[in-house]
């Protein structure tokens, strides 16, 4: 039998160790690099686009540019989803090395405990890799010509736990009683290929979503759900009936499956509660990883950094706690 790939060497080309063996010059380093990939990692300035900037670096010594061209300052992360960053440089190729090794999910919890972060920043910074992640996925379509992709749906959230005595408890999956909070998450996932994840309230709603990121020709394989008979309409579909078998002349959901797979351990082992405005994010995330799964961990790691260096500053999570803290 074949070693798993996590058991070989070509899994592990970074670690930890390595990470917090580096220099801050080492940091500055690995992350110029990122950031101005096209320059030899020489500064841009992200206000004017001027490659004529000078190093002036603060009192503290963290590390600042000044462009010639129009003047304005600027840091290794500014306009970047890791701008105003507050802690030093190593500790984010730290934490994004954590994220990256622990490929069912890790809690924002077990983070602060790591890095010796406080909850609040490590809460922010595992969400700001998840949209690192999620930006690869912007404007992707799946399959095309004489692909194939797999289509399936599975519910998250809205877990009620059911009242201690018997007379007190209700009949949760009757629709009156209901939370409303339960969404379906919905895979596309090409065989050999890559993954696209969305959220809606039922299969059925997810239509129109498939329907415009699957590439005309690709061959959709789904379960028999009535949800999916309207795609027919637009792809060639393979249809598997898991009652009878898991994988049958060709037909199978599996690659979707191995995705839920991880996601629902992702939920059980680490973030016990996925529903709410986040579940698409950690849906992206466990697509992310299955995408990536046979990427050594250095590169994952190159990957998600230079994904937060090249993505605008986050919408929800810039400056998150002061918001939240003071509408509470
Ligand atoms: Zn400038």
């Amino acid at each position: 039998m074949s070693q798993h790939f996590l058991l070989s060497s070509r899994a592990k080309t970074l670690s930890l160790a390595t990470v917090f063996r580096m220099s801050d010059a080492d940091a500055e380093t690995a992350f110029k690099g990122v950031r101005w990939s096209e320059t030899g990692g020489e500064p841009v300035c992200p206000y004017c686009g001027s490659l004529d900037a000078y190093e002036c670096r603060r009192p503290s010594g963290s590390l600042r540019y000044r462009c010639r061209a129009c003047a304005k300052d600027f840091s290794l992360t500014s306009g970047t989803l890791f701008a105003s960053h507050k802690l030093p440089l190593r500790m984010y190729l730290a934490a994004i090395e954590i994220f990256c090794n622990e490929v069912k999910g890790k809690s924002a919890l077990a983070m602060s405990r790591d890095l010796g972060l406080s909850y609040k920043a490590a809460f922010v910074l595992v969400h700001k890799m998840r949209e690192a992640m999620a930006a690869e996925m912007k404007g992707r379509t799946i399959g095309g010509e004489s692909k194939v992709a797999e289509v399936d749906g599975a519910y998250f959230g809205g877990y009620v736990k059911p009242a201690n005595r018997f007379e007190n408890r209700v009949d949760r999956r009757l629709a009156e009683n209901r939370t409303g909070k339960r969404k379906v998450v919905v895979i596309i996932r090409e065989r050999d290929g890559n993954s696209l994840p969305a959220v809606f309230r039922s299969e059925a709603a997810a239509t129109k979503f498939i329907r415009s990121h699957v590439a005309p020709g690709t061959v959709i394989n789904a379960d028999e759900a009535t949800s999916w008979d309207k795609l027919g309409i637009s792809f060639e579909m393979k249809r598997i009936n898991h009652s009878e078998a898991y994988s049958l002349d060709g037909a199978c959901t599996n690659w979707a499956e191995e995705f839920f797979s991880r996601l629902r351990r992702g939920e059980m082992g680490h973030h016990h509660h996925i529903s709410g405005p986040y579940l698409l994010r950690y849906a992206q995330e466990a697509a992310w990883r299955e995408d990536s799964r046979r990427v050594a961990n250095g590169e994952q790691v190159t990957r998600v950094a230079h994904l937060a260096m090249a993505s605008k500053p986050s919408v929800d999570f810039c400056g998150y706690w002061q918001r939240h803290e003071k509408a509470a």
